[in-house]
């Protein structure tokens, strides 16, 4: 049996039901390259192998190899590497693997790289057809949340800037070994063709979308003013708030409070596109 690493996030999929319905959710057809980031001990990688026409692993820990080579030994359409899919270039892989065109992107992930891993694929230049992500449940949540609830954060505005996500399924702890300490949640993304709403300013979006969030409970004036590197003072701040309310993008279900005395979890990403627009000028 193989001895899982806490460091590498491996906590392996015993339930052959859910690692059949993940598989299932991905909706692969002979066309597809799947690229799994992490295939473990192949559980869910020889059901992508059922599936897609090829299967491209990218796995960290070598010493999986041998494992590796046992489930899927035969399989001439499943190719595995040795690399971190934080450092691996995207572009190569696609190029060397399926003829420069996009992959489906099928993972249980490593909880501790979840995040950045996704914004990886989510930014990549030739984005993936779809990403089908085991992630904790929060943070599931997170990416799937609406104004208005406390799951709703910068996390939210980032993911569905860039894609539609659904959530799949929950799924206990005891589909693992080892079994984690927190439910886990399969989501599946579809990158948009063109982003929901245009800004000036990419990244001064995503930082006043960060810095907004960043003290949940204090008012956005307050919250985004703290925010050294943004330099903006309170009087800037709310003078922008009284513009997008005045523009009807400040609109709280009939619940209206003063434009300055507003908290990041009401604004929309159309809001918070309008405010970095206007914050930046
Ligand atoms: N797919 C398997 C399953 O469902 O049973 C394993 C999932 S386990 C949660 C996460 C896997 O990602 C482990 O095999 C781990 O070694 C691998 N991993 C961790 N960090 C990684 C990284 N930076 N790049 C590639 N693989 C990584």
């Amino acid at each position: 049996m193989v001895h899982a690493k806490k460091r590498f996030g491996q906590n392996f999929l015993i339930d052959e039901d859910i690692t059949e319905q993940i598989a299932d959710s991905a909706c692969l057809t002979r066309e597809d390259t799947v690229l799994e980031i992490g295939p473990g001990t192949g559980a869910l990688t020889k059901r992508l192998a059922a599936r897609a026409g090829r299967v491209l692993a990218v796995e960290i820990d070598e010493s999986l190899g041998k494992t590796l080579e046992e489930t899927l030994g035969g399989m001439e359409h499943v190719s595995v590497l040795y690399q971190d899919i934080l450092k691996c270039d995207l572009d190569a892989l696609r190029a060397d693997h399926n003829d420069g065109r996009a992959f489906k992107v099928v993972a249980n992930l490593p909880y501790y790289i979840s995040t950045p891993v996704i914004m990886k694929l989510l930014q990549d230049t030739v984005p993936p057809l779809s990403c089908t992500v085991m992630v904790q449940k929060e943070m599931g949540e997170r990416m799937c949340a609406s104004p208005g609830g406390k799951e709703y954060g910068a996390l939210s505005v980032a993911v569905q800037y860039y894609a539609r996500p659904e959530l799949i399924c929950e799924v206990p702890p005891s589909a693992f070994r080892p079994q984690p300490k927190v439910t886990s949640a399969v989501i599946r993304l579809v990158p948009l063709e063109s982003a929901p709403v245009s800004v000036k300013d990419r990244d001064f979006f995503f930082r006043v979308t960060e810095g907004a969030f960043a003290h949940r409970r204090k008012t956005l004036v307050n919250s985004l003013s703290a925010d050294a590197s943004l330099g903006l003072s309170k009087e800037r701040i709310a003078e922008a708030l009284r513009a997008l309310a005045g523009d009807g993008l400040l609109s709280q279900g009939g619940k209206e409070a003063p434009p300055e005395n507003i908290r990041a979890e009401r604004l929309s990403i159309r809001a918070f596109a309008a405010l970095a627009d206007r914050l930046g000028e």
